[in-house]
């Protein structure tokens, strides 16, 4: 009998995608454990690895003893190397790919760590004009002592700027915190709401399993998951928080800082490597209790894992694009049962499945339906296609000027939105509001330009571009389009003298554009506030008056089967913004579909009836939650062999069950990015089919065969 130990090897290739075993050494015989990083002989040369079995066996002839311990402590939980292996299946990845998403670099390569800079505290208050002084100042107060080297990769030209705060007395220069601080004597926890005491109670009455937090805008939920945490850390265990990226900005840690001081530390994607690594540490070491943090957080190696937050979960920024493509929501509930942690998915506007899972039995349901202190704006509808009617053709309603008129002059703000994605362009029927749609798929057909078709991204019919409309034969079809821009003059056009800001996604790509941003219209800086539904989320801006939605169509003809669902949420979540102050405010949603019951329950903020819209809907055309979704995307520049390749693939999926539908194949609607071309498959599975493991092989296969075909289960974006 030999101790011998499965290892997952460092190294991304088709047919390593198993543990290799190999022989544990005498030496190492009473030290290597499941999650331990070593060094192993690899083909002619080494490769590190973790393993992830040790076990008492025959020594079959060949095999490799492992080498060294790269590092004396484990750098994965069981629990982590369990939730690898499940990835892998269900994402269809590689499993050095799950495994690299939970190491970061620095700890996988070893590199040494580096000589470290100096560390930077705020001292007291600092008043003045926005500057790159004080984003400096207030971003080191929000996030404590922070490293230059942070402040630096975040502010690339802040060296003068630190120096002179240094000087200035606003920054003091303080030791690296190796080991945070004891709690501060932390805010008190206020009184809860009968409501919400009543959502907590319930949760903690049944703390392991996992809960749907179903609450209006503004009606709490925060102030939920702080006093679940608090009793989390009670009982000695560590808390997770999720939040979507945008949302990660000081305003919001702030918030938990305050409660739970020193032990909070953020984790997003603008760490440091070296701030990345100490973070890391301290987590797996149990020293830190409470992270806040992005998608990736999900994989950090808490030993006593309590609770996680899953805060908005119905946002696609869950959802990773790439390599794995997991669902960070689908991590955190996977981690939730086998750590026996509470998870808690909180929103206004769940998603489908996780409403229709807590229905099925699958996730507790606690609802909080008012909002604190105020109560939910009104929300009016303009229907776009009688301004028509009356001579107006401006993109603004008249109800929407006058209002915004009305809002200026009571020294209010306002924020309007354009909930518009750029790639595609639906067309219109301006009479009687009917997007062409394909007559198969019930989907938004797409213009493209350089052929002048209209396309069905599902099925590749094409058809010419109609004279008149197919539902009412009026010739007044429009290709919709009207960017943030163009609102931008036509707000000056009609109030010359107000100050607006503008946000759309290129400008507010990195995190401290978007900070800077809120701060700019929080202090009264502009008056209105122009922008895509990267402001729709989150913010409290409480002198805001009136929110308008420019168009509240443009998401719904997207060509995605979700696009009902994305339009409800964005509504909802674009009218929470109004009404946080003392007036109670109003929302003005211009609309060419009033009766469409995305529109129409946004209206009303009545999730529930929209639910059973969208379920019916989602029943009658074979769409999740009633079916499992692939995406199957071949890319590459050879137009033809990419056709192929997706033919002979499709014909492979028919033949493997009749419970699977495949559609395509057909162009992606990106049909041709940086000069390649795209081809997509999208399969449909019942559930409970006896389809599911022969799939999973059969796309596991395909991907190691096809260099240019990527799967992504319950894809988000069809492109
Ligand atoms: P949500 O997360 O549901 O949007 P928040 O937790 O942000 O709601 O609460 C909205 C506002 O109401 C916040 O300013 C919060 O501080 C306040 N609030 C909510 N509940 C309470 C409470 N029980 N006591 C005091 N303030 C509260
Ligand atoms: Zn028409
Ligand atoms: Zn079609």
């Amino acid at each position: 009998m030999d101790w011998l130990a499965d290892v997952i090897v460092d190294r991304v290739a088709a047919g390593l995608d198993h543990p290799f075993t190999y022989q544990i050494p005498e030496e190492l015989s009473s030290v290597i454990q499941v999650g331990h990083w070593v060094k192993v002989p690899f083909g002619h040369g080494r490769v590190r690895g973790v393993v992830s079995r040790v076990y008492a066996g025959a020594c079959p002839p060949g095999t490799k003893a492992i080498e060294a311990l790269v590092r004396s402590e484990a750098v994965l939980t069981p629990a982590l190397v369990e939730l690898a292996q499940w990835m892998a299946e269900r994402y269809l990845c590689f499993l050095p790919q799950a495994v690299r998403a939970m190491v970061p670099a620095p700890v996988r390569l070893d590199a040494g760590a580096r000589a470290e800079d100096p560390w930077y505290q705020a001292v007291g208050e600092r008043a003045g004009r926005p500057s790159l002084k004080s984003q400096i100042f207030e971003y080191c107060k929000a996030y404590g002592p922070v490293s230059r080297d942070a402040l630096l990769a975040r502010y690339p030209t802040a060296s003068p700027a630190i120096r002179a705060l240094v000087r200035e007395g606003f920054l003091a220069v303080v030791e690296a915190p190796s080991v945070p601080a004891p709690p501060e004597g932390s805010d008190a926890l206020p009184a809860l709401t009968p409501e919400q005491q009543q959502a907590c109670d319930t949760i903690l009455a049944a703390p392991a399993r996992s809960w749907l937090l179903e609450g209006v805008t503004g009606s709490g939920k925060t102030e939920v998951y702080l006093f679940l945490i608090q009793q989390v850390l009670r009982g000695e265990r560590q808390a997770l928080v999720l939040l979507p990226e945008i949302a990660l900005t000081p305003q919001t840690v702030t918030r938990f800082r305050r409660r739970f001081g020193s032990q909070v530390a953020v984790w997003h994607s603008g760490l440091t490597e070296v701030e990345r690594r100490r973070t890391w540490d301290d987590v797996r070491r149990g020293r830190l209790n409470v992270v806040v943090g992005a998608r990736s957080a999900v994989f950090l190696p808490f030993p006593r894992l309590g609770i996680i937050v899953v805060d908005e979960e119905h946002e696609p920024t869950y959802k990773q694009e790439d390599h794995p493509r997991y669902h960070a929501r689908e991590v955190a509930l996977w981690r939730g049962q086998r750590e026996g942690a509470t998870v808690v998915l909180g929103s206004a506007t769940p998603a489908i499945e996780t409403r229709y899972a807590a229905e099925q039995g699958r996730h507790g349901h606690v609802r909080l339906t008012r909002r604190w202190g105020q109560t939910l704006p009104r929300v009016e509808l303009v229907d776009m296609r009688e301004e028509l009617k009356n001579g107006n053709r401006h993109i603004f309603s008249r109800r929407l000027t006058e209002a915004l008129g009305r809002t200026l002059s009571r020294g209010e703000q306002a924020i309007l939105f354009l909930n518009r994605r750029g790639y595609s362009t639906f067309v219109l029927c301006r009479s009687c509001g009917q997007a062409l749609e394909c007559p198969d798929c019930a989907v938004s057909l797409t213009y493209h330009q350089a052929e002048e078709r209209l396309l069905c991204h599902y099925c590749l019919k094409q058809f010419p571009v109609p004279a008149r409309c197919p539902s009412c034969q009026s010739e007044k079809i429009r290709y919709f389009g009207a960017g943030t821009e163009r609102v931008v003059s036509e707000v000056q056009r009609l109030f010359p003298t107000v100050r607006i800001l503008r946000a759309d996604r290129d400008a507010l790509t990195r995190a401290e554009d978007y900070e800077a941003f809120y701060r700019r219209f929080y202090d009264g800086e502009a008056d209105v506030l122009v922008g895509t539904q990267i402001i729709a989320k989150g913010m409290d801006f409480p002198r805001v008056g009136l929110v308008g939605v420019v168009a509240a169509d443009t998401a719904l003809h997207l060509p995605d089967y979700r696009s009902a669902e994305r339009t409800f949420q964005l509504l909802v979540q674009a009218a929470g913004r109004s009404g946080r102050g003392r007036s109670p405010g109003v929302v003005v949603i211009q609309t060419y579909n009033p009766g469409h019951y995305a529109i129409k329950r946004a209206e009303d903020h009545d999730y529930t009836s929209f639910y059973q819209e969208e379920l019916r809907y989602r029943w009658e055309t074979g769409y999740p939650p009633y079916t499992e979704l692939w995406l199957l995307l071949f890319r590459g520049a050879d137009e033809g062999a990419v056709r192929d390749s997706a033919g002979e693939a499709a014909t492979r999926l028919r033949a493997l069950s009749e419970e699977l539908e495949v559609l395509g194949p057909a162009p992606a609607p990106l049909a041709r990015v940086r000069g390649e071309y795209r081809y997509q498959l999208l399969v449909k599975g019942r559930h409970q089919g006896r389809w599911e493991a022969s799939l999973t092989a059969l796309l596991k296969g395909m991907q190691e065969e096809y260099a240019n075909l990527s799967v992504t289960r319950d894809p988000y974006f069809l492109m």
